[in-house]
């Protein structure tokens, strides 16, 4: 992924893609403290950009820094990449550091970094294995509990259980994972939010130690505009059972519908298609389809 023509964003400039290189005593790739974003573009515009920026910011926060550029800084940044780029449809990562400066667990005098990088991206599941359904197995990894882990924060950290999780699952021929929490409710796949249709409605677990995905609000209010009643609870593994639709919602997921979990399997249908066709229709600034 070093290796590409163009440019990225980085501390306050533009540098060639291939340049774009930190010091191996960097404090984030040590002790895990980087948070990032994930956005996409469509049509050359960044979906819910400003809600990925105050995110970032959130995220490093938590963590006890502050990225030195403010939301507006940030912003101009990321359209600039994908302006110099001349991205149509595609993906910008965020992603904010501690330094090279000191070395050790403790290093509050070292400097805060920002990149932004973007590429052209159309799916993050094979555009087949969308239209049957993705198919999970259930990870032995827990999402910890929010006295154990920053868990609002889209800190790198939290993802080195989401890379356990999906290489396992690869390796056992599924696409991805899903992750229980620390209570053993459902809680999440590895790099988007749950959502199942039981009895006509939608639930989806209540966000207590996952991310809150700005897709899985988006979904929430547009399944409420089609008079889709959301549930937020707490959903127990045993549920999935009674599920009719599954599907996983994420920026680069989208609205992704699940096959199979394990031996369950499920037919993609027509509630995660319209909200699917929702969703494509808002982040492309498109007419609705008719709501039925
Ligand atoms: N959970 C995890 C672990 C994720 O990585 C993501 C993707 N950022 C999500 C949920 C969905 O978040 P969003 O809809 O804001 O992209």
């Amino acid at each position: 992924f070093d290796e590409r023509d163009g440019v990225l964003w980085m501390d306050g400039a533009m540098v060639p893609w291939r340049d774009a290189k930190i010091h191996v005593l960097t404090h984030g790739l040590h002790y895990a403290g980087a948070v990032f974003e994930g956005e996409r573009v469509y049509g050359g515009n960044i979906f819910e950009s400003e809600a990925h920026t105050r995110r970032l910011r959130r995220s490093a926060e938590i963590l006890g820094y502050e990225i030195p550029y403010s939301v507006a800084e940030i912003e101009d940044a990321k359209r600039a990449v994908v302006a110099a780029l001349g991205i149509a449809d595609g993906y910008v990562r965020p992603v904010a550091w501690r330094g090279s400066e000191m070395m050790g667990v403790g290093a509050p005098d070292a400097r805060i970094h920002l990149a932004i990088a973007a590429w052209d991206w159309p799916s993050y599941f094979s555009p087949e294995a969308r239209a049957r359904g993705i198919k999970l197995t259930i990870s032995p990894w827990r999402r910890p509990a929010p006295n154990m882990a920053p868990v609002e924060s889209k800190a790198s950290g939290l993802y080195m259980i989401c890379t356990m999780s999906r290489h396992a699952a690869e390796k056992q021929g599924f696409h991805d994972a899903l992750m229980l929490d620390y209570r053993g409710f459902l809680a999440e796949g590895t790099g988007a939010n749950l959502f199942l249709a039981i009895d006509g409605r939608l639930h989806t677990p209540t966000a207590d130690c996952f991310l809150d995905g700005i897709t899985r609000r988006t979904v929430m209010r547009l399944a409420r505009e089609r008079q889709i009643e959301v549930v937020e609870r707490h959903v127990l593994p045993d549920e999935l059972a009674c599920a009719s639709e599954v599907f996983l919602t994420g920026s680069a997921a989208e609205v992704t519908p699940v096959g199979q979990i394990d031996d369950l399997t499920f037919t993609p249908g027509a509630m995660c298609q319209a909200l699917y066709d929702d969703y494509m229709a808002l982040v492309r600034g498109t007419p609705r389809p008719a709501l039925s």
